[in-house]
């Protein structure tokens, strides 16, 4: 056993794929963002005033997942914080991912640490968390940012009201400056706002449009330039790269997980050089985690329908609602549980169109009424094997595997 873990140490240690791979980590901030000068620019602007003492403007910023919005903010700020302390201002900021802190709770605890107040993880109010945060605001501080990062997801599960309490602060303790930076995946999440917010958050609008491919390309070159070894990328490795991520709505993201994972699989293969066929099983890799993710959480009927389209369109490459509902009622009776309604198996076709995992498409037959045309859009052995790992489901795939 031990001669397989120094193997691997040894190959890890003699890679000739990477230089360094941290250059290629999502969390990584590099110090040069191509094709993102005017955001850079418009959002130095906003926030400039901070430096001589005055009030920024709140910015409200959107764009699709994976199109710099994070890396940007982050940038900026942390050139804002360098010169404000140099500057020796009593300026100080917090960043919140509204995500991860998902209740109003969570993000006021983040707001009070930043400004040095420690809070238990639960046991308080909200209320009195946000009254602690002021506390420690007004204690330390003469100006103030505040970043609300992927704020749609506290705002459809809270609504506005966190949003409106942080950007009236200003009003309520006028003796500290106080921005707000709020950023958004979901672009219509402006209109769900109330009026005082939106148009008080957004003195400064910031768009951030999906990258094409050139862009894509710049992108992932100036970062493999530090992250791999000289001559480690064959020919098109990083045009592929580019190229694959600009038609998932020029996710950035995306393309250095491509590349990134690309030189893994390259590294643990022993070559000497991340190739095409590598960035290929890179994305189907990605593609076996997503459905993974998607597959293992879904409800059994869910899990049965999907099921049922993909063993029915083995052969023909698509099927028909009436063959999938009558495959689905099929395995509904060999493992035992009763089957839902018609109704709700063509609900869950809808859902399952939405997420990805198959497409469908409704046709008129004439005088027969209307059916929908299902296409798996994922490799049915993906699929397969991860329905597998449910043990009610074993069986069955196991018969159709064969
Ligand atoms: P968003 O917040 O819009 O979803 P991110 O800012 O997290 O997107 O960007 C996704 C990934 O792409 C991050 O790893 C980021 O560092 C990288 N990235 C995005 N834009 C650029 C750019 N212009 N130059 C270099 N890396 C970038
Ligand atoms: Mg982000």
């Amino acid at each position: 056993m031990s001669s397989i873990v120094d193997e691997v140490f040894g190959r890890f240690l003699e890679s000739k794929i990477f230089a360094n791979r941290e250059f290629l980590r999502p969390e990584y901030i590099p110090d040069e963002l191509p094709h993102r000068e005017e955001q850079i620019s418009r959002l130095a602007s906003a926030l400039a005033p901070i430096l001589r003492g005055e009030r920024g403007s709140n910015v409200f910023i959107y764009g699709l997942t994976g199109t710099g919005k994070t890396v940007v903010t982050k940038f900026v700020v942390r050139k804002l914080h360098n010169r404000a302390i140099s500057l020796r201002l009593k300026f100080g900021h917090a960043y919140v991912n509204c995500r991860q802190s998902d209740t109003p709770y969570r993000v006021f605890a983040d707001l009070a640490e930043s400004v040095g107040v420690k809070v238990p993880f639960t046991g308080l109010s909200t209320a009195e968390v946000f009254r602690r945060f002021l506390r420690g605001l007004k204690a330390n501080y003469s100006s103030f940012l505040v970043v609300l990062d992927e704020v749609d997801y506290l705002v459809k599960k809270y609504g506005d009201d966190v949003l409106y309490r942080i950007v009236r602060i200003g009003e309520t303790i006028p003796s500290i400056k106080i921005s707000v930076i709020g950023i958004t995946n979901d672009i219509n999440l402006v209109e769900s706002l109330d009026m005082r917010i939106r148009s008080s958050l957004g003195e400064v609008e910031i768009v951030f449009p999906p990258y094409n491919a050139e862009q894509l390309k710049d992108i992932l070159q100036r970062r493999a330039e530090k992250a791999f070894n000289p001559n480690a990328l064959d020919e098109g490795v990083i045009e592929l790269c580019a190229a694959l991520a600009a038609r998932e709505h020029g996710d950035a993201r995306r393309a250095l997980d491509l590349l990134r994972i690309a030189g893994e699989i390259a590294e643990r293969e022993g070559a000497k050089k991340v190739t095409i066929d590598h960035v290929y099983k890179a994305r189907e890799e990605i593609e076996r985690d997503r459905v993974r993710e998607l597959v293992y959480t879904m409800p059994l009927h869910a899990k049965l329908v999907l099921l049922a389209i993909y063993s029915m369109s083995m052969d023909k490459g698509y099927t028909i609602t009436g063959e999938v509902y009558n495959q689905y009622t099929k395995f509904c009776k060999t493992i035992r549980v009763e089957q839902v309604t018609r109704r709700r198996v063509s609900d869950i076709i809808s859902e399952l169109d939405m997420l990805g995992l198959i497409q469908s498409k409704v046709v008129s037959r004439g005088r027969y009424g209307k059916t929908r045309i299902i296409r798996p859009v994922v490799k049915p052995d993906i699929v397969l094997k991860t329905l597998e790992s449910d043990i009610r489901l074993e069986k069955i795939v196991k018969s159709i595997r064969i």
